[in-house]
């Protein structure tokens, strides 16, 4: 439920509703509309009678919210929420660009990484230190060792740092290095997992699950949200459907649609989504087009040396030669003021 204020509302008015909301043992989150102040109710609402609460002075109406996630809701949020990773902002006006390869190999491997990152202008830097495989044969990642280099390349560029968290026991560790934890599409429902990282305050990137409705991600991000951790953003990142000559199938509605139902940002990973290097850049132009607040891209030095993901990594000079046309988009959207959608 949200509480909708009178725009000419008092800061005392705001104070009693808050009183009645945590009277009935419930939690109240004040948010800044547009128009007017809102108030959130956290909790079972059902302890709350709504008759009393639109009497009191100051409100104009109360709004129950019609769906199972809640904190996640744009009903509930009407501002679209831009959260800050380490002094980044990602869902606002600047377009966020986080480029690096799909594991991290060796210390030399992420530092030349990094500079090709940074020089191409992204913000973040990627690479698994947790890598989740299919085959358990496959390079499984450095872990620990992996963290560290990931540190040594933010020091020497100032790149933030983006990676994956994989199992509950890992996540304090993880948290210590990154800037933004990565949940992998396939822990989109490790509810455990999800609830970990919730109680850490540490900004989530949460990826799309390899066969999740819109409805299922979104209770997932609830997980997070519900830990008392606001710092969520969606990654859409292909889903599984008949296609096979793309990997996955990039959902490029998502955007619009999470952009609609949700107050979170959300980001375009065009890697995963299609599997082949060659539809990266056109994937990540339609993601700034469709109103995506950023991408995750995979970047090697040498994609044919890659040990996992190569043949969807970019070279350095297809990285480039992407951002070129991203920035130039991305700047040219945001100074003519179009407007992808209304929310
Ligand atoms: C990754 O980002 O390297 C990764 C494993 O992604 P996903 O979880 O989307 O498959
Ligand atoms: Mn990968």
């Amino acid at each position: 439920m949200v509480i909708i204020m009178n725009p000419d509302a008092t800061a005392e008015n705001i104070k009693d509703v808050i009183e009645m909301i945590q009277d009935a043992g419930l939690a109240a989150k004040v948010m800044e509309g547009s128009q007017q102040r809102i108030v959130g109710v956290i909790g079972d609402k059902t302890r709350l009678a709504s008759c009393a609460i639109d009497a009191l002075p100051g409100v104009e109406r109360s709004v129950s919210i019609s769906k199972s996630y809640k904190l996640a809701s744009r009903e509930f949020h009407p501002q679209s929420s831009v959260i800050d990773v380490d002094g980044v902002p990602i869902g606002g006006d600047e377009f966020v660009v986080m480029a690096g390869p799909c594991a991290v190999e060796s210390r030399e491997q992420l530092l030349e990484a990094a500079e090709i990152a940074k020089k191409g202008g992204a913000q973040f830097l990627r690479g698994g230190a947790y890598k989740p495989r299919t085959s358990p044969y496959s390079f499984q990642g450095l872990e620990e060792e992996g963290l560290k280099y990931l540190a040594e390349a933010k020091e020497k560029t100032g790149l933030r740092i983006v990676t994956e968290v994989t199992e509950v026991e890992a996540v304090q560790t993880v948290a210590e290095y990154a800037d933004l934890l990565q949940i992998g599409a396939r822990n989109m429902q490790n509810f455990r997992l999800l609830k970990e990282v919730g109680r850490t305050q540490k900004p989530v990137m949460l990826k799309r699950g390899l066969a999740a409705t819109l409805d299922e991600w979104l209770n997932a991000a609830e997980y997070i949200l519900n830990e008392g951790n606001p710092n969520v953003i969606f990654c859409e990142r292909g889903i599984r459907t008949y296609e096979t000559y793309t990997r996955n199938t990039l959902d490029l509605s998502a955007v619009a649609a999470i952009k609609h139902l949700s107050h979170l940002p959300i980001i375009v990973d065009p890697s995963h989504g299609t599997g082949k290097w060659r539809f990266i850049k056109p994937m990540a132009l339609a993601a700034v087009a469709c109103g995506a607040d950023g991408l995750i891209m995979e970047m090697h030095p040498n994609p044919a040396k890659a040990l996992s993901d190569g043949p969807q990594s970019l070279t350095p000079d297809n990285y480039y030669d992407l951002m070129d046309g991203v920035t130039k988009l991305a700047k040219f959207m945001k100074d003519s003021g179009i407007k992808t959608q209304d929310l």
